[in-house]
């Protein structure tokens, strides 16, 4: 007979619904921890969180509650210490229902409380691409929430829940939900380690943005999954009685790796599903990591390795604290086979990452950020105020999917990078001063350009100056996210001393011109009425063009307007002029530099400079034809760039050919004043009423050129238009 009075007082009659029940039973204890007690703190969690989320109802149909246990009982099963599973319990609570952060508190603790706060901050904030604000205060939540990692441990969690149950949300909610997944989330968990999450989540993620391609490798696993077990026993029945014969018992199993990264290998590699050899993995789970270095031995003894596809993950773990040993062998009918060699605990590691133990562990996460680096270096890039939200979309992508290389100091020290690094991302990964004064560098001893890459194992010794200081060029080729951000730093805040002074010459001159001296205070001061938190920043925009000195006269001075010079041409001049060099050697600095005469490269063209004997460096176009001509003498080519700033106009010719009519150099030349572009000189000549006619016109770059030549092409009576000197 079913007592009750059980209902109400389980905890006595030991009568605890079903769910509860599985995840107590799932829960691992720490240390210090008795059975009796987390028993009776979990039901008071449970209890609280079922009452408080009563009536509400998921749009399954299900109750609310279900998702907050099935929240709890994956952090039980990456063994979560039980603070962080109540936090999944609760973890709407705030949001959700009426409870108070006083009551949790009062209830639960002081810690308990932060994290569902902490959970409920991060909920405030929706994420879409679109907008990079809220990316944003993505990134500004992400800094606060992340003084303690099991906030986002738990996010994973829900997020991972909502995913498995996103079909009942509508199209667009799904979406949403599925591309910021895909943006932030799956990056998040790779960093940290998290890789079946990071797995899940990308599966999940493929449903919802590409049902056809999910669809269609879930059919090909499943119909070629026998004959993959077959292959695999076939592998492993040999590995497995020379281990035996070495007293070591394994877990040996072959894995399905991910359908999307099956069908990214299938995009990226341009291959059908057949010919992807590594759809699956066999792992080989020791006890001890000697262990695995005897298991390799034998492998290899039985199978042919494939060269270069061994990794040692043992001796010099990838930065999110992955383990592993990595072997690709030629199988039982010359089919290749991916080996994974490793203990129990680098499988838990590889597979929940930070999370792996945490119960054993000091719950402090301080303990834990100092194994996951680059966590630290994304907090220190955060605290930084002049990151800007685009930036830290592009840091959580950026070498997502990157090999680590492992390269050396002079002195020993190794140096972790992501593969395609260049001694530039290595200084910076030394030191941040190091990469702002690197000059140059050599590579086993041998002096190479800065844009050389990386190879496994080099020796790397970055020269350094204290006068040099990091070049626009670098930021072409650096690969670490760490590089990246403390170049641009650096050259927005050069461009921004640069700019703020140069306005600041605009104004005084323009005044003193005006004889208006007094009044210099005046127009310094009033940065509010123009919207500017600062005279800093108002000087910066008259610097860069955005605020013009006339604008100001209207807003502060309307009467004294007249008295300003009729054309603003002089100061604009001005702006062109400031930035002196159209293009940037790397590391070269003060330099002669002409163009190239036939091919007249233009901003924003791909370019290559060639050094002359005694006249500095000549810029080509890179598919300049002249090029051919000097290429004998490669070793004196070298990379070069536009810089972004230069505003100088540019000379470029073009070749209008059209049926000759009455008015076509008229339209013609009209287009191209419309485009607000100044024609330097024109030559027509007609020949059988077909008109031929040479411009040469003033462009910026090639973007405006570009579109220059799409606006004449669409005029009537027009054949085509070439740019010459190509
Ligand atoms: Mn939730």
């Amino acid at each position: 007979m079913e007592n009750p009075i059980a209902k109400l007082v389980p905890q006595y009659f030991g009568e605890y619904p079903k769910n509860f029940l599985q995840l107590l039973n799932n829960i691992s204890l720490g240390p210090d921890q008795n059975k009796k007690d987390v028993e009776t703190l979990l039901w008071q969690a449970y209890e609280f969180g079922n009452r408080l989320h009563d009536g509400q109802k998921r749009l399954s149909g299900k109750p609310y509650f279900s998702h907050c246990i099935a929240v709890a009982n994956t952090l039980a099963k990456w063994n979560m210490d039980t603070t962080t599973i109540i936090a999944g319990l609760l973890h709407d609570t705030l949001e959700d229902t009426d409870a108070t952060r006083d009551d949790l508190m009062n209830k639960f603790g002081d810690e308990l409380a932060s994290l569902v706060n902490g959970l409920t901050k991060l909920k405030e904030i929706q994420y879409s691409s679109r907008k990079e604000k809220q990316a944003g205060n993505f990134m500004k939540m992400l800094l606060s929430v992340a003084q303690d990692l099991r906030v986002i441990i738990i996010k994973f969690a829900d997020r991972l829940h909502n995913m498995e149950t996103i079909n009942y949300m509508p199209q667009i909610k799904k979406h949403r939900i599925a591309i910021e997944t895909r943006d932030i989330y799956i990056p998040l968990a790779h960093r940290m380690g998290m890789s079946a999450v990071k797995s899940q989540l990308e599966d999940l993620v493929f449903n919802v943005l590409n049902p056809t391609g999910y669809k269609e490798i879930k059919t090909k696993i499943k119909s070629s999954k026998k004959q993959r077990l077959k292959f695999i026993n076939e592998v492993i029945k040999p590995i497995e009685i020379e281990l035996n014969n070495y007293a070591i018992l394994p877990k040996m199993y072959g894995r399905a790796k991910s359908y999307s990264s099956i069908y990214g290998k299938m995009i990226s590699r341009n291959k059908t599903f057949n010919e992807i050899y590594d759809l699956s993995a066999l792992r080989i789970i020791v006890d001890k990591p000697e262990q695995c270095y005897l298991a390799l031995g034998l492998v290899h003894n039985i199978y042919m390795p494939v060269q270069d596809r061994f990794k040692d993950f043992i001796a010099t773990p990838k930065t999110n604290g992955y383990q592993s040993i990595h072997t690709t062998i030629i199988g039982p009918g010359g089919q290749m086979l991916e080996i994974q060699i490793r203990t129990k605990e680098m499988e838990e590691t590889a597979e929940i990452g930070v999370a792996a133990h945490w119960v054993y562990k000091n719950s402090k996460s301080s303990d834990i950020d100092k194994n996951v680096k680059w966590l630290r270096e994304l907090l220190e890039i955060l605290k930084n105020e002049s990151t800007n939200p685009k930036e830290f979309m592009e840091l959580l992508k950026i070498d997502l999917y990157n090999e680590e290389i492992f390269a050396f100091t002079p002195l020993g020290d190794l140096i972790q990078l992501p593969s395609g690094s260049t001694p530039v991302d290595f200084a910076f990964q030394v030191h941040t001063q190091v990469g702002m004064q690197c000059m140059g560098a050599k590579i086993n001893h041998l002096v190479v350009p800065l844009n050389t890459k990386i190879k496994n194992g080099d020796v790397v010794e970055i020269i350094i100056s204290k006068k040099q200081k990091p070049s626009i060029g670098w930021q072409k080729f650096v690969v670490t996210s760490k590089a990246r951000n403390e170049i641009n730093r650096f050259i927005r805040k050069e461009h921004d001393k640069a700019s703020i002074k140069l306005g600041e010459e605009l104004l005084i001159k323009t005044m003193r011109r005006m004889k208006l001296a007094d009044a210099i205070k005046e127009f310094q001061d009033g940065y509010n009425k123009f919207g500017y938190a600062d005279k800093k920043s108002m000087l910066n925009a008259i610097g860069s063009g955005i605020l013009t000195v006339r604008e100001m006269f209207a807003k502060l001075r309307p009467k004294d307007q007249e008295l300003l010079p009729n054309e603003d041409n002089t100061l604009k001049t001005k702006i062109y002029n400031f930035n002196r060099g159209e293009v940037v050697l790397d590391g070269i600095e003060n330099l002669l530099v002409n163009f190239g005469k036939c091919c007249k490269p233009i901003p924003g063209d791909d370019v290559i400079g060639f050094v002359t004997r005694g006249r500095g460096v000549t810029v080509h176009q890179s598919s300049c034809k002249s090029l051919p001509l000097l290429s004998h003498e490669s070793d004196r080519l070298v990379p070069v760039h536009w810089n972004v700033k230069a505003s100088e106009k540019f000379n470029v010719g073009l070749k209008v050919i059209g049926l000759d009519y009455k008015g076509w150099l008229k339209d013609v030349s009209e287009c191209i004043s419309k485009e607000n572009i100044n024609i330097s000189s024109v030559d027509i000549a007609v020949k059988d009423s077909i008109a031929e006619a040479h411009l040469i016109v003033q462009v910026k770059n090639n973007r405006i050129l570009n579109r220059l030549m799409r606006k004449i092409t669409k005029l009537k009576n027009i054949d085509y238009v070439e740019r010459e000197g190509r």
